[in-house]
């Protein structure tokens, strides 16, 4: 069943890719990080990965892109697997926001002002900031380390062109990590954490990486090509959890209801997602729609969820 399901898609793929791409016309590519503004806007590609290692792919599978937002999944998961569970919800919430990813508004009403999730920026900003190491650079490095683990690639490696891109225009991450300083939610140097996070946000991967990442989600941590155990179940249950509430930013809810899958999109097009128990996927496409997700993305991942029955509710 599982390969017929793959022969199907291997079938499918390239149509619906073609059929999707248009989509990219209603949407905008990401200007703010200047480095991003410069990505193709029609461009979609995805990557589908089964757990004996078989690919069906379409569309723009070469083109490299950076993680932005779908690195918070794993930071979180790394922190968590640092510290544990009670240290981690000490500093962030569990909520979605309503609000824009960037927005540090409802930081200013709570008492004391945790960040409402992980997967905000004011939340991954603190959740760089309790990544263990040294120093930013160890840090950074173990992060790196952990994603090619997961990603089994060890080519991975931050894009320096969008990491100096964002670091010189972040200033409203800057302002909230200082901020954050300022209420005592975030310890140690603010430039060290957002350097870590800026870091993170950079990290340079294809459709097939975001594949092999969302497998080891789609079997509760375990890779099922290697046999590993890369992530202890209960933080996949909680990454995956958040997903769904809040992984497509204000379109979280949307995406529940159209493909019902746990996801996580990126301003620089990008989506990772799975079917719990079978598939990892990869999804590209630069222009974004009003909610922030990969337009074209979005409409071939409802549409195929629809078509094989992925949805999870
Ligand atoms: N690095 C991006 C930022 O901090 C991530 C945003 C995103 O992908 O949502 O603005």
């Amino acid at each position: 069943k599982v390969n017929q399901e793959m022969d199907r898609l291997d079938s499918l793929l390239p149509e619906w890719v073609e059929n999707s791409r248009p989509e990219s016309a209603h949407g905008r590519v990401a200007v703010y990080i200047p480095e991003l503004s410069k990505a193709q806007w029609d461009l979609l590609g995805i990557s589908v990965l089964n757990a004996d290692g078989r690919y069906s792919e379409a569309g723009d599978t070469e083109f490299c892109f950076t993680l932005q937002s779908i690195s918070k999944v794993f930071t979180l998961i790394l922190a968590l697997m640092d510290h544990g569970e009670e240290a981690v919800f000490a500093k962030v919430g569990k909520e979605p926001t309503g609000d824009n990813f960037n927005s540090m508004m409802k930081l200013e009403l709570i008492q004391p002002a945790i960040p409402f999730n992980p997967l905000i920026n004011a939340g991954a900003i603190v959740i760089s900031s309790l990544i263990q190491g040294d120093s930013a650079q160890q840090k950074s490095e173990r992060i790196l380390q952990f994603f090619r683990k997961l990603a089994g690639n060890e080519h991975l490696t931050v894009d320096s062109e969008v990491y100096r891109s964002e670091r010189e225009t972040g200033h409203l991450n800057r302002s909230m990590a200082y901020f954050l300083l300022d209420k005592g939610i975030l310890e140690g140097n603010v430039e060290e954490v957002l350097d870590v996070y800026f870091r993170h946000c950079s990290i340079q991967v294809k459709t097939a990486d975001l594949a092999r990442m969302a497998l080891v989600l789609a079997y509760n941590g375990l890779n099922p090509l290697t046999g590993e155990q890369l992530i202890p179940r209960r933080y996949v249950q909680i990454a995956k959890t958040f997903m769904i509430t809040c992984g497509m930013y204000n379109g979280s809810g949307e995406f529940a209801i159209g493909a019902g899958m746990p996801a996580k999109s990126g301003v620089s097009g990008g989506i990772l997602t799975f079917v719990p128990g079978r598939l990892g996927i990869g999804v590209v496409g630069p222009s974004l729609n009003a909610k922030g997700n990969s337009i074209a993305g979005v409409h071939l991942l409802e549409r195929l969820s629809r078509e094989f029955d992925w949805s999870m509710f």
